[in-house]
């Protein structure tokens, strides 16, 4: 989405602050999160702080390239982002500011944020997503889709489906594949995928959850939110989708399952640095984090925080499941070279 001037006009101020607390000062967020739950995280902020939050919508690329044609006039104080890559991206681009926060430096693991320079450190994962495998309970056996890997399995011919391969997700994951198997099996295995394809990859991942529930399709890739999103539904047909559907958190017995970051930064121009560190800091505390799990059905990415969402609690049987260990900068940096990938294997 392209941004004309008078499009400035901010889309929605959270800030129902008085005079006295206004001296705080306010902040600019651009905001790829799109989730009615965060209003009252961004609210309890500027209840504990005093600190307005002036919140622009866009999505990951619409961000990036307001704050490219903005430079040194952009207004953002903080960059919102829902895919690590994006982030990554926005780092090679120069549009996000190094901070120096000894407190997201511990909250924060090493593998879900931006590498440490003697600047600081631009960009940091606050959630995070699982890529799950979803399948249809009648007709797939859950031994067949255990790992990432049999998506690719002539057993499973006909039955997978997934949103585009170039989304941001699939390109996330894709490139956590390439760092454990090489350039060679990730290309044989893309083909295998396409070969299994039940239809060519089209709509959401919630959409490819409604396919398997449906029938058009066996097999397919979302992220856990999604999921959970269903399960907590209140709409009957929803639930009935979620029931007719298992999970599986792919590759328990290797290298664990893709770990996805939503996550954020202070932008590179911002005139209110400290505020919005202020916000990022406050994204790492436990009030942020329950938001972000209890109300978003994300993972919390600070360690050792409780969830209380009893769709997330469903969808693991409440059992610990291990995470791939693959840094999103690692993961970031197999993007150009996945999406040639994608293109051999007619990988749409
Ligand atoms: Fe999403």
């Amino acid at each position: 989405m392209r941004f004309s001037l008078p499009s400035l006009v901010l889309a929605s101020t959270l800030a129902a602050v008085s005079a006295s607390t206004l001296a705080a000062g306010s902040i600019n967020i651009y905001s790829a999160r799109h989730y009615k739950s965060d209003e009252a995280m961004y609210a309890t902020f500027t209840k504990e702080t005093g600190i307005a939050i002036n919140r622009v919508d866009s999505d990951d690329v619409g961000i990036l390239n307001r704050l490219k044609s903005e430079g040194a006039n952009s207004p953002a104080d903080v960059v919102l982002m829902v895919d690590g890559t994006r982030l990554w991206k926005a780092d090679q681009d120069g549009v996000l500011a190094a901070i120096q926060s000894p407190v997201l430096d511990k909250a924060i693991p090493e593998k879900y944020r931006a590498a440490k320079t003697p600047q600081g450190t631009t960009w940091f994962g606050f959630s995070n997503r699982a890529r799950v495998i979803v399948y249809d309970k009648g007709r797939v056996k859950k031994a067949d889709v255990e790992n990432y890997e049999q998506l690719a399995d002539p057993i499973n011919k006909g039955k997978v489906c997934t949103r585009s391969g170039s989304h941001p997700y699939n390109l996330s994951l894709f490139g956590a594949l390439m760092a454990h198997w090489g350039e060679a099996k990730t290309q044989d295995w893309m083909k295998g995928v396409v070969a299994n394809f039940a239809r060519s990859p089209k709509g959401a991942d919630t959409d490819q959850i409604k396919a398997v529930a449906s029938g058009e399709c066996a097999i397919a890739l979302t992220n856990s939110y999604y999921l959970a999103r269903l399960i907590k539904s209140s709409n009957g047909e929803d639930k009935n989708i979620a029931e007719r559907v298992g999970v599986v958190f792919p590759d328990q017995a290797s290298y664990g399952t893709h770990m996805n970051i939503a996550g954020g930064a202070v932008a590179k121009h911002s005139k209110n640095k400290a505020d919005a560190q202020r916000f990022l800091e406050y994204l790492a505390s436990p009030t942020a984090q329950e938001y972000f799990a209890n109300g978003n059905n994300e993972w919390p990415i600070v360690p050792g925080m409780k969830l209380a969402n009893p769709a997330l609690k469903a969808m693991t049987r409440g059992q610990n499941f291990k995470t791939d260990d693959t840094s999103i900068s690692t993961i970031a940096a197999n993007q150009a070279k996945v999406q040639q990938l994608l293109d051999k294997a007619g990988f749409q």
